[in-house]
């Protein structure tokens, strides 16, 4: 595979090269690192890209990984979280989280008593963006610009996937540890290669991306390059 540019920015690559996992690293819990040794995706990047979605990298972790708290990996995640709160750093942010649960006006209580928890969606869909960057590189060696128009889906933990994905669905899984994060894609050629993407994160949460391909020229497309 021909890495000479950087995923995030699309320039050549210099001297000063980080590698990039994809998806994040700790998105991987010590323990399961530990005890499976996963070799994990990077791709390199400029040092100086890499560190600009750190906050919301760790805002991702903390918000989204509490839902998958019963499935293999989601449990170990979540040792993670409490044993990094405990620095006086990461406080605040569990805080943030903590008060995103409360059952008030900002969490909707079910009839079968599930909460919904509220998030901050923008700063989620930050990180599945560029997550969803860093995989079209691997797959296709085509840099997807930043800016490209795109849209989300999010499915609650159990809620099940609208019709219209079950085309995806059926789609071949490409994740190589699928318990902590899987992921499946479709390009749909006849329709401006329009990509739908659908990721699963430690077995309980999916998000759906959707988007079209970096040489699509429709109205929305030529918009956000203008
Ligand atoms: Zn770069
Ligand atoms: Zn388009």
């Amino acid at each position: 595979m021909d890495h000479k540019i950087c995923y995030l920015c699309g320039n050549e690559l210099n001297s000063e090269i980080d590698k990039d996992h994809i998806p994040p690293k700790q998105f991987y819990s010590t323990e399961i690192r530990k005890k499976y040794s996963p070799n994990l995706f990077t791709l390199p990047v400029h040092k100086s890209c890499n560190s600009s979605l750190q906050l919301d990298e760790d805002y991702f972790l903390n918000s989204i990984a509490p839902l998958a708290g019963d499935s293999f990996s989601g449990k170990y995640i979540w040792q993670d979280i409490v044993r990094k709160s405990k620095r006086s750093e990461s406080k605040k942010l569990m805080l943030k989280v903590y008060y995103e649960f409360q059952p008030n006006l900002s969490s909707l209580i079910m009839p079968n008593g599930k909460i919904i928890k509220r998030f901050d969606g923008k700063r989620i869909y930050n990180i599945v963006w560029k997550i969803t960057r860093g995989l079209y590189f691997k797959e296709n060696n085509k840099f997807l610009p930043e800016n490209t128009h795109r849209d989300f889906d999010f499915l609650s933990v159990g809620q099940k996937p609208p019709i219209k994905f079950n085309y995806i669905l059926n789609s071949k899984s490409k994740g190589d540890y699928p318990g902590v994060f899987d992921y499946k894609y479709v390009e749909f050629k006849e329709i401006n290669n329009f990509n739908v993407w659908a990721m699963l994160f430690w077995n309980r949460i999916i998000i759906f991306v959707m988007f079209h391909s970096p040489d699509c020229d429709c109205k929305f497309c030529f918009d956000s390059k203008t």
